[in-house]
């Protein structure tokens, strides 16, 4: 199984030179390669743009094409990797295109490669071959090769945990230097899973997460505050006359803002998936951000969107560490509307009622617990209706009388959506 560490480096000042050299040089074969590229097209009308194709031709040049003003050839500088990525970058870019053509290739149409400038590209190479990576006992700095021992933030020999590290991308985001680390983890699942049984999330802008147990999880106050800083700069860059210094320095800004926005995110998230990963049994969520409770925001909406993404994809791989089961519901199911006590269905919830209030049987609920606690019933209940067997008749929403809970080959449980009834039998059914 392979799964991306990102890390962030702490380079010294000549270090990060070496790193700016790097992606120079990858971005120079990319730029060399796809001048070729487009000459021989010119000439021949349909050229090679293999991986190995583009090396060979490297391989060949490399001497006349690299030299400094005197003709001394200055591509021994860089580590050989960075070349061979701007040539697998372009390799890409090109059967991408070529494929998006021919309309074999999925969403939106990718134009024919362009010259990357200076400037306005992400600073980039990659190690796929050679001694880079981890350090033996030094778990805080990675090796890359012609850079030398680069000092991290964090001890990423744990992180990485004895698994084999295929590839490692470096880059400068918003000013500061990232490595990302793709690695391929031996699938030896525990079989036993955690102890701490069921659970529901429900996942939210106003609170993180809200478990079916209870517990909230808030966004903490310095990401509140951050975002609304970004929201302030984005509304700020834009009032900035183009090319101006201003506008570049206001730019700068919002890009900062991001990524440290960005980055407390994915820290909140790692956590909240580590601790559900590693304490419950089964964990239920939802398939994606259906609420509609951000409309008209779009910023909200974004940062939403890729909490969604990301939360489930961390728990798809923390899960398998642990031995944990992951279910995700249906996106059709009305998590919010259902009262979680006796199944009925509201036909509208508007967003700023916080409180569930039901109508059939007089529940009076916080509004999250409420969809967590549908949510995790949603997850669980494939089970519990197989071991009632006849008792129970699956309903569903859509009315088509079919069962919806399907099993996926991994064993996990996808597409549920239970009407009234079911869900009063499945209560029922816990409780006797
Ligand atoms: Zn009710």
């Amino acid at each position: 199984m392979l799964e991306a560490v990102r890390t962030a480096l702490d380079p010294t000042p000549a270090q990060e030179r070496l790193l700016l050299s790097h992606a120079g040089a990858a971005r120079f074969a990319f730029n060399a390669g796809l001048a070729h590229v487009r000459a021989m097209m010119e000439a021949h009308g349909k050229p090679e743009w293999s991986l190995y194709a583009l090396r060979r031709w490297w391989n060949r040049t490399k001497d006349v094409l690299a030299v400094d003003a005197d003709g001394v050839p200055w591509w021994r500088q860089n580590s050989k990797e960075s070349y061979n990525s701007g040539l697998e970058a372009l390799s890409d870019a090109l059967s991408n295109w070529s494929e998006s053509r021919r309309g074999r290739r999925k969403g939106r149409r990718v134009g024919f490669p362009r010259f990357k400038a200076k400037g306005r590209v992400t600073p980039r190479f990659a190690y796929t071959t050679g001694s880079f990576g981890i350090i033996p006992n030094d778990p805080k700095a990675l090796r890359l090769p012609r850079i030398g021992r680069v000092h991290c933030m964090e001890n990423v020999t744990k992180r990485v945990g004895g698994a084999r590290v295929l590839r490692m991308t470096v880059s400068r985001h918003a000013g500061r230097w990232y490595a990302a680390l793709t690695v391929e983890r031996a699938d030896d699942v525990p079989l036993i899973p955690p102890e701490g049984g069921a659970v529901g999330v429900d996942l939210g802008v106003r609170t993180l997460a809200t478990l079916s147990d209870g517990t909230m999880i808030a966004n903490p106050h310095t990401l509140k505050t951050n975002e609304r800083r970004l929201k302030r700069a984005q509304k700020a860059l834009s009032r900035k006359t183009k090319g101006s210094n201003r506008r570049r320095r206001a730019r700068e800004r919002v890009a900062r803002l991001h990524a440290r926005v960005a980055n407390q995110r994915r820290d909140l998230l790692d956590k909240l998936t580590t601790r559900l990963a590693s304490t419950y049994s089964d964990i239920s969520i939802e398939d994606l951000n259906v609420h509609g409770m951000v409309r008209n925001h779009r910023l909200a909406k974004t940062i939403m969107d890729a909490s969604f993404f990301e939360i489930r994809r961390q728990l798809e791989y923390k899960t398998m560490r642990t031995g944990a089961r992951l279910h995700v519901i249906d996106r059709w199911y009305p998590s919010s509307r259902t009262c979680s006590n006796c199944g009925r269905v509201k036909a509208k919830l508007s967003l700023d009622e916080r409180v569930y209030h039901c109508d059939g049987c007089g529940l009076v609920l916080d509004r999250d617990l409420n969809a967590a606690i549908n949510i995790k019933v949603a997850g669980s209940a494939p089970e519990t209706i197989n071991a009632r067997g006849a008792d129970v008749r699956p309903a569903t929403l859509r009315g088509d009388g079919q069962s919806t809970v399907k099993r996926e080959p991994s064993g996990r449980t996808r597409g549920v959506s239970l009407g009234a009834d079911t869900r009063k039998s499945v209560l029922q059914a816990k409780t006797n």
